[in-house]
């Protein structure tokens, strides 16, 4: 019987100008980039380099913050210097609307020190002073060697762009219906700004482009159509996804479809903290959807089993969650540490019935027992089975064993390197 080759998933990635962010590669053959945005007032230097700090120390490879006032763009420059006293080396990027172009002109030192705008051609002025304002911008931009995101939002867009597409519709003889409309003014509007971006003098190599919307099959739509048409990088993202799992989950549904096509070369999850919630959430689920998807690895990743009827007690779960809890924690001084210690997995498994399978499978797992099962729980170390665990203290023994499988196996980085 021939069988087809199920070995290869995903079609490659797909292949885009490489552009420059302060050190950071977007594009090209550069990994995906992930990136997350302040919900500081950037007004408040302190809090925002601050926040900035918390998103970067998470993972954020880049940090947008919005510039939306003469004090917000004042404290620029000092929301630098507070990143680089706590050693935090991440580019800032600069979220302009309407006054942008002001802004930009009136403090050189924020246009200076930013290492990329954000650009919203929708928010950008009408009629002439559109164009004016953009140039402006773009000018500006070139002057100081900054690359641009033109960030198109379908909450914001060109309207007057929007009526041009529409009046071409009525007239075609093969009218699209209202969302392809929309979805092909989406595109055209970030196409002929990055057009008129180059015609401005901006080199091809400084533009990235983002089309956001709030549907998964908008988003999925809108980029594999800006994908086949322009080679500039893309910024892949759902805008307004929401709240706690709703947000994870169309975050996570509209970008991994595209990511398998080889679509993206830089994420935001949009999430709406919930109160109190913590805003590096969105860079952890940035993180886990490129490290389950295998395009990036972060942090050690923990499979553990649903539990059923077979597990009456709660010790797997909270197994589960120290052991989860506990490479986190673990993770900023294993990285300085060890190289390849990311790539590292672990299973925490409820019973006999798959346990001992997926703990071989991991680089390191335990199998516990299940209820009725011999109170021992077996522990494999590249899928050999090392020891047994019994008794009250399986939790800290099975993180120590942790601890001691990653200082002999992953390679200890040379402190003195230069
Ligand atoms: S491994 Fe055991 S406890 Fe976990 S889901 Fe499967 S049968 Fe249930």
């Amino acid at each position: 019987m021939m069988m087809d080759d199920i070995s290869n998933t995903t079609t490659g990635r797909r292949l885009t100008r490489a552009v420059r962010v302060g050190a950071l590669t977007v594009g090209g053959s550069a990994p995906v980039v992930i990136q997350s945005m302040t919900n500081t007032d950037t007004a408040d230097a302190l809090k925002t380099a601050i926040q900035c700090a918390e998103l970067a120390r998470a993972g954020s490879e880049l940090v947008r913050i919005t510039v939306n006032t003469p004090e917000a763009a004042a404290a620029v420059p000092a929301i630098r210097e507070q990143l680089d006293r706590m050693d935090v080396d991440v580019p800032l990027i600069g979220d302009f609307h309407y006054n942008g172009h002001r802004l930009l002109a009136d403090f050189p030192e924020c246009a200076k020190i930013l290492a990329k705008y954000r650009i919203n051609p929708g928010n950008v002025g009408h009629g002439r002073k559109r164009d004016e304002q953009f140039a402006q911008m773009i000018e500006i931009a070139g002057k100081y060697d900054k690359p641009v995101r033109i960030g198109v939002n379908w909450g914001s867009l060109d309207q007057e762009l929007l009526a041009r597409i529409m009046d071409a519709n009525a007239r075609s003889a093969t009218p699209m219906d209202a969302i392809g409309v929309m979805r092909e003014a989406m595109v055209a509007s970030a196409l002929e700004s990055a057009a008129k971006a180059e015609e401005y003098g901006l080199a091809g190599d400084r533009i990235i482009l983002s089309c956001k919307v709030s549907g998964v099959q908008d988003l999925i739509a809108i980029y594999r159509e800006l994908s086949r048409r322009a080679d500039y990088p893309l910024h892949l993202g759902l805008t307004e996804a929401g709240m706690g799992s709703k947000g994870i989950v169309a975050s996570t549904a509209a970008m991994a479809v595209l990511l398998q096509e080889g679509i993206g070369d830089t994420i935001r999850v949009s999430l709406t903290p919930e109160p109190g919630g913590k805003r590096t959430q969105e860079v952890v689920v940035a993180q886990e959807m490129l490290q389950t998807m295998g395009l990036r690895a972060f942090t050690p990743m923990v499979t553990a089993c649903p539990g059923c009827g077979r597990t009456t007690s709660t010790v797997f779960q909270e197994l589960a969650q120290t052991i989860q809890n506990h490479v986190r924690d673990r993770m900023p001084a294993w990285r300085v540490e060890f190289d390849g210690v990311e790539n590292m997995t672990l299973a925490v498994m409820g019973c006999i019935v798959n346990g001992p399978g997926e703990s071989k499978h991991a680089n390191i797992g335990i199998s516990l027992p299940g209820t009725g099962e011999t109170p021992a729980a077996p522990v494999f170390e590249d899928g050999v089975k090392t020891v047994t665990l019994r008794g009250e203290n399986i939790a800290a023994e099975f993180v120590a064993i942790v601890d001691r499988y990653v200082a002999r196996t992953y390679q200890r980085k040379s402190r003195n390197a230069s």
